[in-house]
């Protein structure tokens, strides 16, 4: 750790000695089911307890991590140092007040998809099948071909390392392809705008969404979901595919039969092992096709060996 001898949040922060765990394997917070120890893992479910762990950190001057559901996060195997957080309780809240939607950054995507299509709002169905948080997809604008996350954004509503919260509007943050400008921001929750439409026909376009999911992606196996971005004009997956490397694998880590961009951990694969699949299938790709793919996953944590 780089704090000056810390001593542990746990005991520190007496009043949050349950939510506090030391060590965590963090492979148990990623799709990918891989993923070393954070020093300190916290569940905050209030603003004051976040505000707590935010304080805590600074003063120890301790890194935060902000994690969701672990769905585009390549985690080292030495795991995170500092304090990883999971946003829970309000944080995980959804509410409407016409056609807009207040979502914390912790609410699952499906949950928010399902809530709209309830509530008879449209534009959220393309979120109906990312196994992500409202958090994690701000940070990638997660969607898909037709439509993502900040098409919708009204606002976004963080908090500053000082401990304040703050509002951004819709103006002031830049969406472009899995991209956004607000990586470094601690997001609490998004104000987001819908639109009506018919609550059969949302539920329909839902349901379309994850039968076609269910036979294009692997779903049940562990993984994090698209590796690499498709480039201007192409697919990462068609390229992947002709280069002949579906079931390419290194260590426990393979690419996968059923989408070619997706790697599957098919049994004790390490990041180690993932980060050198990574590297043969762009090198491949390049080789073969003159194109380098960029990776659409993040990444945390140091790497082992090189
Ligand atoms: C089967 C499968 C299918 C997928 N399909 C798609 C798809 O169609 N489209 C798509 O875009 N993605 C897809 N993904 C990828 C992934 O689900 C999305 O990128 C999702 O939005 C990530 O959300 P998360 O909460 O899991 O974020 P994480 O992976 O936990 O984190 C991603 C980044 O966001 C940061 N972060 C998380 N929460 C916060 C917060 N509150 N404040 C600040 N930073 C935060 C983290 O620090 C990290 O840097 C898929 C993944 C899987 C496994």
């Amino acid at each position: 750790m780089s704090a000056d001898d810390p001593s542990s949040l746990r005991t520190e922060l007496a009043s949050l000695a349950e939510l506090v765990r030391e060590n965590e394997p963090l492979a148990r917070h990623s799709t990918f089911a891989i993923g070393g120890p954070a020093d300190f893992y916290v569940e905050p479910k209030t603003l004051p307890e976040l505000k707590k762990i935010v304080a805590w950190s600074n003063r120890h001057g301790l890194p935060l991590f902000p994690i969701g559901q672990g769905s585009n996060l390549l985690i080292g195997d030495k795991g995170v140092r500092g304090v990883v957080v999971r946003l829970r309780g309000e944080f995980e809240e959804i509410s409407f007040d016409g056609e807009r939607v207040s979502a914390g950054a912790g609410a699952p995507l499906p949950s928010l998809a399902k809530a709209c299509a309830q509530n008879g709002l449209a534009g959220a169905e393309p979120l109906a099948g990312i196994p992500g948080t409202v958090g994690g997809a701000l940070m990638t604008n997660a969607g898909t071909p037709e439509g993502d996350i900040g098409s919708l954004v009204d606002e976004v509503e963080i908090l500053e390392n000082s401990g304040k919260p703050a509002v951004l509007a819709k103006k002031d943050i830049v969406f472009s392809y899995r991209r956004s400008d607000l990586p470094g921001r601690l997001v609490l929750r998004a104000r987001l705008k819908l639109r009506r439409g018919d609550k059969n026909d949302i539920m329909a376009a839902i349901q379309n969404q994850l039968n076609r999911r269910a036979k294009t992606q692997p779903l049940g196996s562990y993984n994090v979901g698209s590796i690499f971005k498709n480039p201007p004009g192409d697919f990462a997956a068609r390229l992947v595919d002709a280069a002949g490397l579906k079931g390419l694998r290194v260590g426990g880590a393979a690419v996968s039969d059923k989408h070619a961009n997706f790697i599957v951990n098919a049994g004790q694969a390490t990041a180690e092992d993932v980060h050198r699949l990574i590297e043969k299938i762009r090198r491949t790709v390049q080789e073969k096709f003159g194109v380098l793919l960029e990776t659409e996953i993040w990444f945390a944590g140091e790497r082992s060996t090189f």
